[in-house]
């Protein structure tokens, strides 16, 4: 080792210039606090990011006290009682503190307070440290991390706990949000919304991301009742229209519940039931939430072989599958308008299985666009065969969000229109409202390039998604067909707001050249009541239940 000329006896440094040097050589927040004048000294970065009066601060310990969450505020106070009386110098707490864009961020505090002679405390300060740049933390949303979730249920079990509520979220159809801009916009949502659920937890609770578009809540010794109540808030504020840099959104919410103590007494076990009763909610149509039970193992088998027997028979040549159709009257004689293709299934393996229940599975294996396709070619088909007969007939084929945004969607409709010498105006595509309100720029620029080749499109389902009367005005539909649900009741007094809904989506309509098909008319006095109202359109088993194309044939052919 070399050896030093000289080792100087001693070392002056100028404070301020020192100081200085380490703030800006950190990201962690630095204050220092003249304890006999109360006031303090916080770094640029603290001044910046928190709700405080500026870089000189009077009162800094209550003030800053007040900017720590409700839960953490009693730990932080504690610790700070514990040096003013005496009994310890060190401050080192963790505790998540509001920033200046209202999120809280985990922060651990470190700092040190000196005494003078008479123990009198002179001076406090040390560092506050984002625990997000720890790995701890999830960068995108400020969330403790799924291994965080981890370590923080398997200590409550180690100090003896055994019951809690474990909710698991899931945001559905998350690549719709980031395919509303980009990825950076999508993780501007999961943040936001990791952040206002924060807000809505109980006191003692704890949330967390999980990987993708998935967080959950441990909320210690909750009961199942806790656990359904805190899903209801989110889902009350899930299912409102979001906004993020001039773009309106929605994204709806899924949960699974699982309990410890009642369905598992370990973390793995705990994630495993909370993972299928997740599973469950997605399946059963999202937007939901689904406690756990036994049966649900079970029934998420049932769902893996009917995703299983679904892939053989697509693949071995659409087996299983056929195409019926429900015809839809127009209003005023009650004549033949078209008909709207509707998709079954059939497989000796699994029995009857409904299109409520196997169109979900197709969407989400990605086989829905194949079949898709299919229910296309042979509803053109059919459409040609008819229009030799009624020269009107219009066929009304209902298409997925997950087809529609294929690139190959514009090109297959006109090769189809091709292949059968087809005039556009006899097709009409229903999709499902919920799509119309999003500000997806894909499926915009693809309900203009159909109707720019003489495609009609019709909003299906009105009044079960997000839309408001309001909204109809902007939107690209030329039909609206108004949801079953409606219809029902329509003639029952205590009801009348189905009644009132549905005049008022048709004059509304009318009002702006778009044509409304009543959907769901199953008794002569609600045929009545719809005609009353001059809908345009009628559809429901009153008229006909959806039958063969042979049947259909028989029944209408001669008039
Ligand atoms: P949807 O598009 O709303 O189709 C109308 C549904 O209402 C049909 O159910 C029809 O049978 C039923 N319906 C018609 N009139 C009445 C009535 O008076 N009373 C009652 N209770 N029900 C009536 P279905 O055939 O079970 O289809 C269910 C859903 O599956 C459809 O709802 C549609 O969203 C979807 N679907 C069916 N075929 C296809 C398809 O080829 N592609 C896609 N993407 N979805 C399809
Ligand atoms: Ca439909
Ligand atoms: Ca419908």
């Amino acid at each position: 080792m070399k050896q030093h000329e000289r080792i100087p006896d001693s070392f002056h440094i100028d404070t301020d210039a020192f100081y200085n040097a380490i703030v800006k050589s950190t990201e962690d927040y630095i204050y220092i606090v003249d304890m006999s004048t109360d006031t303090s000294l916080v770094s640029e970065n603290m001044a910046r990011d928190f709700d405080l009066p500026g870089r000189l601060v009077p009162g800094l310990i209550p003030l800053w006290g007040e900017l720590i969450h409700e839960k953490d505020k009693k730990r932080y106070y504690d610790s700070i009682e514990e040096m003013l009386s005496g009994y310890t110098d060190i401050h080192n707490v963790e505790y998540q503190v509001l920033n200046k864009k209202n999120e809280y961020i985990w922060v651990c505090c470190r700092g040190l307070l000196s005494r003078d002679g008479s123990g009198k405390p002179t001076m406090f300060a040390g560092v506050v440290t984002p625990v997000g740049s720890k790995g701890k933390m999830d960068r995108t949303t400020g969330l403790f991390t799924q291994e965080e979730c981890k370590n923080h249920i398997e200590a409550y079990l180690n100090l003896g706990n055994t019951t809690g509520g474990f909710l698991l979220l899931g945001i559905d159809d998350f690549k719709r949000i980031n395919n509303l801009k980009n990825h950076t916009f999508g993780d501007s949502v999961l943040r936001k919304i990791a952040q206002d659920i924060q807000h809505m937890i109980p006191q003692k609770a704890e949330i967390f991301r999980f990987d993708g578009d998935e967080g959950a809540v441990f909320c210690p010794e909750a009961t199942l009742d806790d656990m359904y109540s805190l899903y209801s808030r989110i889902h009350i504020y899930a299912n409102k229209e979001h906004e993020i840099d001039g773009i309106s959104y929605y994204c709806t919410i899924s949960a699974g519940i699982a309990m410890l103590g009642t369905d598992a007494d370990n973390y793995l076990d705990l994630i495993k039931c909370a993972m299928s009763a997740l599973e469950a909610s997605k399946k059963k149509g999202k937007n939901m939430c689904t406690a756990f039970t036994p049966d649900l193992l079970k029934s998420n088998l049932y769902i893996m072989e009917l995703t299983n027997e679904l892939q053989r028979c697509v693949i071995n040549d659409m087996e299983g599958f056929s195409v019926v159709y429900q015809p839809l009257v127009r209003s005023d004689e009650l004549k033949l308008k078209g008909a709207e293709a509707l998709l079954r299934w059939y497989s000796p393996k699994m029995k009857k299985v409904g299109p409520g229940e196997f169109i979900p599975l197709l969407e989400s294996s990605g086989n829905i666009v194949t079949v898709g396709k299919w229910v296309l070619d042979k509803a053109f088909g059919t459409c040609k065969r008819w229009i030799a007969k009624w020269p009107d007939f219009v066929m009304n084929i209902n298409v997925s969000y997950v087809q529609i945004i294929e690139d190959d969607f514009v090109p297959y409709i006109e090769e189809l229109l091709k292949k059968y010498d087809l005039p556009a105006r006899h097709i009409v595509l229903e999709m499902t409202e919920s799509y119309f309100v999003t500000d997806m720029p894909t499926l915009k620029a693809t309900f203009q390039r159909l109707q720019d080749i003489d495609i009609c499109i019709a909003m299906d389902d009105f009044g079960t998604g997000y839309s408001s009367l309001g909204m109809l005005s902007q939107t690209l539909a030329d039909i609206v067909k108004i949801d079953r649900m409606f219809i029902s009741l329509i003639n029952d007094k205590e009801h009348f707001f189905n009644r009132s809904f549905i005049q008022a989506v048709i004059n509304l309509c009318h009002s702006i050249g778009i044509s409304v098909c009543v959907e769901g008319v199953e008794y002569e006095d609600e045929l009545d009541t719809v005609r009353s109202m001059s809908a345009d359109s009628i559809q429901g088993y009153y008229i006909s239940k959806p039958v063969t194309p042979e049947e259909f044939e028989e029944k209408y052919w001669n008039g």
